[in-house]
């Protein structure tokens, strides 16, 4: 098999071959069809995250050894079974839910493994799909991607899961008012996309990028917001007359967080789960005054992927922002996504085998 390795954090993913694994107990090997170029695969390969204040969280103090494969969008063609798994999955093709906890603990019990606190997510803590093949260590982490097309279903394990566990947090909200949604990359596109399957009032959008934000008006945005132009707060109250009740911020920076508090309105939610980094300043008593929620939400769990993927099997998500690339290609595709270059989601598909 070949696969891309990160050997050092900083680096860029190198090629290597070896043996194809071999199987025990429940495990699967599984040939890649296609596999999402994520932003966190920037986090992982530079081997932290800003916390703002100049301090950082590093991949290395919590424990993870390189090297590893990178890639956890991944769609895939079951080859090969472990002893207990069942014969019958070979020629399966399915998407592959990455976010695998530990089994054990109060979240992984309460089927939220994206929460453990000991993760073994596929393609950072385990190796993933930046390759031909990767092991998936169940069955049950399978889901079903009916006939929709390879290059489209891999984006839903995470920019897919990330904006539709975000979207159900809003509750009953996406129905009666439109959603602002921070961030006109590949998970404000999907946004786009899910709360439209869902029959939500209608998306507007915001970024910095107009090339972005044309891609999400192309996507079904109702209006966008281009908020580094001059008169951008003027356009908001225009596009927004009552206040925004919803935000969700798929950027999560400075700049970002504030744009979302600001316009937020009375009584108003904030779904945060960018993870661009640095810090925010809200000031504090306008959080009790306007009585603002902030919640987090990072990925999904197994289930949400479940509804997800059924919502995607309907022909209800409209996410035609795919961009395909060769696996070969995938240092560049993420030197591109790390300069805001790609538009839309970029996938690999294989090119070597
Ligand atoms: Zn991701
Ligand atoms: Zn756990």
């Amino acid at each position: 098999m070949k696969a891309f390795q990160l050997l050092r954090f900083g680096d860029a993913l190198v090629q290597r071959e070896w043996e194809l694994p071999a199987l025990t107990g429940t495990q699967l090997l599984v040939q890649v069809l296609a596999a999402g170029v994520c932003h966190t695969d920037l986090h992982v390969k530079e081997g932290s995250f800003d916390i703002g204040d100049g301090h950082s969280l590093h991949f290395a103090s919590r424990g993870l050894q390189l090297p590893k494969v990178l890639g956890h969008e991944v769609v895939a063609k079951v080859v090969a079974v472990g002893t207990d798994a069942p014969s019958t999955l070979v020629g399966t093709t399915a998407l592959i839910y990455p976010w695998i906890g530990c089994g054990n603990c109060p979240a992984c019990s309460a089927g939220r493994e994206n929460l453990c606190a000991t993760p073994a997510f596929l393609g950072t803590w385990r190796d993933g799909g930046y390759a031909t093949h990767m092991v998936v260590p169940h069955w049950r982490y399978l889901v079903d991607i009916g006939d929709v097309d390879v290059e489209k279903a891999a984006p839903m394990a995470c920019s897919g899961l990330t904006m539709y566990s975000a979207i159900k947090k809003l509750g009953s909200r996406i129905l009666e008012s439109p959603v602002l949604i921070i961030g006109a990359g590949g998970l404000g596109l999907m946004g786009v996309a899910i709360i439209r399957a869902l029959g939500g009032a209608g998306v507007v959008i915001a970024d910095i990028d107009q090339c972005k934000l044309d891609a999400a008006e192309a996507a079904g945005a109702m209006a966008t917001l281009n908020v580094g132009v001059d008169g951008w707060r003027s356009r908001a109250a225009t596009i927004f007359p009552t206040g925004v009740a919803s935000v969700i911020d798929c950027v999560g920076n400075t700049a970002t967080s504030a744009v979302a508090f600001e316009l937020v309105g009375k009584g108003g939610n904030i779904v945060l789960v960018g993870l661009f980094g640095g810090k925010s300043a809200w000031p504090l008593p306008l959080i009790a005054l306007k009585a603002v929620t902030i919640q987090g939400s990072y990925v999904g769990n197994l289930g949400e992927l479940h509804e997800l993927m059924a919502l995607v099997r309907s022909g209800a998500v409209k996410s035609d922002f795919v961009t395909q690339f060769p696996l070969g290609k995938v240092n560049s595709v993420l030197e591109e996504l790390a300069k805001g270059r790609i538009v839309g989601r970029a996938v690999l598909t294989p090119d070597c085998c």
